[in-house]
């Protein structure tokens, strides 16, 4: 009997997990299979934005279905961001972990990249005009290849039957991209069953005593935002069931769980919206990229609660307007970071200095940050996937029946 692949990654993680506890430092030996998934999804990551975001502009039709289509998605992207936030805060003003936390608040030596920044809202707008579109596409700039992507289908549309042997051309480009992801996605469980192992193997499991209860504030409120937020809109908007959801779309948690990165799961994130859960490809095509490139609901949560702790093991108090500060500015740093692994953490600077926090706190955060990064990107993850279900379903259409079985 061939077991389906959802089942597979499942058994990869426990087996990884289990891999990690028995051999300890030696599971390292399975990083560079859990590297070569990895650098495997991210090979596709550009061709695919960029083709699967021009042949989504052109099955729209028009450049108004286009506009129509970009209003709902960012409504959707602000509004559950910062029921995000908001939860963050309400589950770390009922826990306070930082006030039981037994750890030391001296000097910390941060990473060079976080030593300084400053709120970044004009870099952001700069960033999505690319000066040099390959060089956005070399250096993943996927803000920047995003932008250029639409202009481009926008062109081909404007030019209509002059344009279609380019428009073909892309399209199949994009037919061939998908299909390299079908065989990636044929490794994904050997991939997080490496990843998951080498992971626990080399941090193993004592290290976040100190810190434990900051991680549990981080994980319930994740959970109460998935469970109660994202699983309402499936139900509501969506009219979806989540369980059936979350199957069809658990090669993709799994993959994001595993690698800790947004961006490196667009590929299997837009696999399984297309072929498990049925939505069209001019939605996947727009609101996946997008999404994996600046809705980031864990991610926001995540700064929330981390800024708060910080305050509360310096023993400083935060006022109620401090408070609606770092939810607003926790949403720019999530919008600001990149789907890769620990860019929320360096985002989180911006969110301290909006309230005058020591950047040193960040130091505290830094033992535990990948576990929290691994369930962040998860949620960062599926609140991409709900976004095109829900647009979708917005847009008219009839995602694939709940009791029709897919792999
Ligand atoms: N790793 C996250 C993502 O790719 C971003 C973060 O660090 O929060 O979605």
């Amino acid at each position: 009997m061939k077991i389906k692949l959802h089942t597979q990654i499942f058994l990869g993680i426990v087996l990884g997990l289990f891999c990690g506890i028995l051999l300890r430092e030696n599971a390292v030996i399975f990083q560079p299979i859990g590297d070569v998934f990895i650098r495997l999804l991210r090979m596709v990551v550009i061709p695919i934005i960029f083709s699967s975001l021009v042949v989504g502009v052109l099955n729209l039709g028009n450049v108004q279905s286009l506009g129509r289509l970009g209003a709902k998605t960012f409504i959707y992207y602000l509004t559950t961001t910062l029921a995000a936030v908001f939860i963050g805060l309400m589950v770390v003003n009922v826990i306070h972990p930082g006030w039981e936390a037994d750890l030391q608040v001296t000097s910390a030596i941060l990473p060079e990249n976080m030593q300084d920044k400053t709120l970044f809202l004009s870099d952001v707008l700069m960033n999505i005009v690319p000066e040099n579109i390959f060089k956005a596409m070399v250096e993943g700039q996927t803000l920047g290849l995003i932008f250029f992507s639409i202009v481009f289908g926008c062109a081909l549309l404007a030019i209509g039957k002059k344009a279609e042997a380019m428009a073909k051309m892309v399209e199949s480009l994009n037919d061939v991209v998908l299909r390299i992801t079908d065989w990636i996605m044929l490794l994904a469980p050997v991939g997080v069953f490496a990843l998951m192992a080498s992971l626990v193997g080399k941090i193993g499991l004592s290290a976040f005593k100190p810190l434990a209860l900051y991680m549990a504030t981080v994980i319930i409120a994740l959970l109460i935002h998935a469970l109660f937020t994202l699983s309402g809109i499936l139900v509501f908007v969506g009219k979806y069931s989540p369980i059936t959801f979350v199957k069809r779309i658990f090669p993709a948690l799994a993959t994001a769980f595993s690698t800790d990165s947004s961006i490196a799961t667009l590929p299997v994130t837009m696999e399984c919206l297309e072929k498990n859960v049925g939505v069209s490809k001019k939605i996947t095509g727009f609101v996946a990229p997008l999404g994996a490139t600046i809705n980031m609901d864990g991610t926001a949560l995540y700064e929330a609660v981390a800024v708060m702790f910080i305050a509360q093991v310096y023993g400083i108090d935060m006022t109620l307007t401090q408070q609606i500060i770092i939810a607003l500015t926790a949403t720019l740093a999530s919008i600001g970071a990149a789907g890769i692994p620990s860019a929320g953490l360096i985002t989180l600077v911006v969110v301290l200095k909006s309230v005058g926090l020591p950047l040193e706190g960040i130091g505290l955060l830094l033992a535990v940050d990948r576990i929290l990064d691994m369930c962040r990107t998860t949620v960062n993850v599926m609140g991409d996937a709900v976004g095109a279900l829900v647009v979708s379903r917005l847009e008219g259409e009839r995602p694939l029946q709940m009791n029709k079985e897919k792999a």
